[in-house]
């Protein structure tokens, strides 16, 4: 009876490093490693012994025979991959052991953010060095994007942070979030007080489609529509009312967010209630008239950013229809039927302009060649994340990340600019789910481990951890520390238990800061 790995794995490979029988791939190096789709168990090797169902962080793999219905059909999923793969082999073959080379107990080392990235970065630093760490974020509560841009339908995959939170917890880590860098600190500074400071601040700002229209109020980015449902806190619902004219919306792309945003819209308030979804979107989205969601593919279905396995997930909500329009054979131009809910991709199929007077009423559409209308009450851009720069650190505009070589940051010379590192999507730009992060997080810690070898990075150089917070705190008022994080932990999951859901998260600085004092005097 084999293990089947299910719908909400994050592909970080904890898995394959734990596995006695090397029978779980693609393993990084393999085709197919690195995007964000499942990776699989091949049922003809595997032993059954669970040890990778203790190492996943998301909780997403089973025995065969312990599956419910809406996961049975990854078993299949799992055994075709092997079907389709006959180059990869399982079994177990010979694995190349690193020399290790210690960073000693002299070393401060600052990481900036607490995403998957940062996490990862943080775990492989606390295994691999004697240094001391210090965790730093902007927000005062640690996740970045698991908390501010993960699904709240998907609660499985933000289980990850519950190993970020072992790692808070270790003697030679101090948190100091609400502490902004770029804002209350500059990177100079933060060089001063480190001997290392690693970037893991992802990618929260959006691509512009460079539109007619764009501007207009009903035409928001996903990554502003996202933290608003995620409950970032003192974010404002980024489109007015909507006016179910059409009863319906438009989202450009065909990426893993374009169908998450769609699946929350089009959910129905009872489903969402269950989740962390934020409860400012809860309350709009109860009165809401959205009925349709039309997905723009530019390009054919064959070439679809989603990947298989949320494409499936589209199947959990109760009551949606979703259609695959390939050519052009579903007409969206009159209002949608508001008796229905219902998905449409339309691929070969790409926005011209949004169209209205002083909002959205439509998007202008180029479908293989013809230009029509689609009504629509809502245009959501759906085309990538981008980095937000940071004052004082070099930043590639065009690419949307911070120049690197193999996770060296870079200045406009090209040189490695020492001391300096990043990871994950501040790193190689935003592709690839949260697990992708631990390998790239661990190529980044590697650079590091290299640049003390090689005597490039010296320790004891900064004045560490306490100057810094003491420093910080003067600028900012109030830094969260660990016990401030799990004060505001425990007060979300204390509002979320009186209404069934696993917390109700807080939606205002204030807020958050207020819990972390209630807690200091209790
Ligand atoms: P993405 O996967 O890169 O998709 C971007 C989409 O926008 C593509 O369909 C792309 O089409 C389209 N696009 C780009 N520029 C366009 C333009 N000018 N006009 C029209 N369409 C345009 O980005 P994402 O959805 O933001 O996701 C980012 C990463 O996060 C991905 O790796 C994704 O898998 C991951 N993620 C994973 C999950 C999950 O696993 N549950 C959830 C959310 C996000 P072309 O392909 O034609 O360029």
């Amino acid at each position: 009876m084999p293990h089947v790995i299910t719908q909400a794995c994050c592909s970080d490979a904890s898995c394959v490093n734990v596995c006695p029988v090397n029978c779980i791939h693609p393993t990084p190096g393999e085709p197919g490693f690195g995007g964000s789709e499942i990776l699989h168990i091949d049922p003809d090797t595997c032993i059954d012994c669970g040890a990778c169902a203790d190492a996943c962080p998301v909780d997403a793999i089973y025995p065969l025979d312990r599956l419910g219905p809406a996961d049975l059909p990854y078993a299949q999923i799992n055994a075709d991959f092997y079907t389709e793969h006959p180059e990869i082999t399982s079994g177990w073959d010979a694995v190349e052991y690193r020399p290790a080379v210690r960073v000693g107990s002299e070393y401060q080392i600052a990481i900036v953010g607490t995403g998957p990235s940062a996490g990862y970065a943080l775990r492989e630093l606390v295994a691999r060095t004697d240094a001391h760490i210090t965790v730093i974020d902007k927000l005062p509560t640690p996740g970045g994007l698991v908390r501010a841009g993960v699904a709240p339908d998907h609660p499985g995959t933000k289980g990850v942070l519950k190993g970020f939170d072992l790692m808070y917890r270790h003697p030679r880590v101090t948190v100091a979030t609400n502490i902004e860098v770029g804002r209350d600190v500059s990177p100079a500074e933060i060089d001063e007080y480190f001997d290392a400071v690693i970037y893991g601040v992802g990618a929260s700002s959006a691509r512009k489609l460079g539109i007619d229209g764009e501007d207009l109020p009903g035409s928001t980015a996903a990554t502003d529509l996202v933290a608003w449902y995620n409950a970032v806190p003192d974010v404002p619902r980024p489109f007015p009312d909507l006016p179910a004219r059409s009863h319906r919306a438009v989202v450009v792309g065909t990426g893993n967010v374009a169908l998450d945003v769609a699946r929350i819209l089009l959910s129905p308030v009872e489903r969402l209630r269950t989740t962390d979804i934020a409860d400012r979107a809860l309350e709009y989205l109860t009165r809401q008239d959205l009925h349709e969601v039309v997905l723009l593919g530019r390009r054919a279905a064959t070439d679809a950013a989603y990947t298989a396995a949320e494409f499936r997930a589209l199947q959990s909500v109760p009551g949606l229809e979703v259609v695959v329009d390939e050519d052009d054979g579903i007409d969206v131009t009159a209002p949608a039927d508001p008796s229905r809910r219902r998905i449409v991709l339309k691929f070969h199929t790409s926005p011209v302009a949004a169209v209205g007077d002083e909002a959205v009423e439509a998007v202008r559409v180029d479908a293989a060649g013809t230009v029509r209308d689609i009504p629509a009450d809502l245009l959501v851009r759906s085309i990538g994340y981008r980095s937000v720069p940071i004052d004082g650190l070099p930043f590639d505009e065009a690419a949307g990340r911070f120049p690197n070589a193999a996770g060296r940051i870079t200045g406009p010379d090209g040189g490695v600019q020492p001391g300096r590192y990043v990871v994950g999507w501040a790193k190689r730009g935003p592709s690839g789910g949260i697990g992708t992060n631990r390998i790239d997080a661990i190529a980044t810690v590697e650079a590091l481990v290299e640049d003390v070898a090689a005597g490039k990075l010296a320790g004891g150089r900064g004045t560490g951890s306490e100057a810094f917070v003491g420093m910080a705190r003067r600028r900012v008022g109030r830094v969260v520390d660990y016990g401030g994080l799990r004060s505001i932990d425990v007060a979300e999951r204390r509002r979320g238990e009186v209404q069934g859901r696993p917390r109700v998260k807080f939606e205002r600085f204030a807020d958050m800061l207020a819990s972390t004092r209630r807690s200091r005097r209790t």
